[in-house]
């Protein structure tokens, strides 16, 4: 099994935009968590299927896959169905994630989570990355991308831990304010950290 360096940080911060430097550079296996959290209710899985015999049918789109929309106003204003749906998903997205993590053939993998400190599941990993920005970077850069409002924004940010709580549970840090290749070096120096590490255990 890969040693499992997790990697997070805020809206916008350039979680993505690491991991794909990873991937692309070095070979390394991504697991990103919003990736298996919509694996996790594709049509046959436990996940779906739970929700299907909790909403009925009607929370399917025409071609059989989960309506997101209508499942995500079906909790809106239910706390109890949305602590439901996620004591049903959290489990099933660990699961999936160790999983992933343990079919991984590169030296190292990447388990990128965007909550990853809100939830505490650096728990699953060996050594924690944060990517980290300003919080006016985080806001202008998820407005081109996302084109959305300030305010928006704003209050995904409330929602999320803080810049210093990321830096808290840090091992390592990215700093993204700089240009691309100012990023692709601190990658390049700690893909060389993280092979060594590989090596010493
Ligand atoms: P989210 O959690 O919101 O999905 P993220 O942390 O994965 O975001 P990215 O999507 O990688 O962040 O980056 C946010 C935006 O900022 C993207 O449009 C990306 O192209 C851009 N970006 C990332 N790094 C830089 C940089 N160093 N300079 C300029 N733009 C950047």
């Amino acid at each position: 099994m890969s040693i499992v360096i997790g990697l997070t940080g805020g809206i916008g911060s350039g979680k993505t935009t690491v991991a794909n430097l990873f991937a692309d550079n070095y070979g390394i296996d991504i697991i990103d968590a919003d990736i298996v959290a919509r694996e996790v209710v594709e049509p046959n899985t436990v996940g779906l299927n739970a929700i299907i015999k909790k909403f009925g049918a009607d929370i399917l789109l025409e071609d059989g896959t989960l309506n997101r929309a209508k499942l995500r106003e079906a909790i809106f204003s239910q706390p109890e169905l949305k602590q439901w749906l996620n004591e049903l998903l959290h489990p099933l997205i660990r699961e999936k994630m160790l999983h992933d993590i343990k079919l991984s053939k590169s030296p190292y993998c990447l388990l990128v989570v965007p909550l990853m400190v809100e939830n505490n599941l650096q728990t699953l990993t060996n050594r924690l990355l944060v990517v980290d920005v300003d919080e006016q970077t985080q806001i202008e850069r998820t407005q081109q991308r996302d084109n959305v409002s300030i305010e928006q924004i704003k209050n995904i940010l409330a929602s999320q831990a803080t810049r210093q709580q990321r830096l808290d549970a840090a091992d390592d840090v990215i700093t993204n304010f700089g240009d691309s290749p100012a990023l692709t070096l601190q990658i390049a120096q700690l893909h060389r950290q993280y092979l060594k590490m590989d090596h010493d255990l």
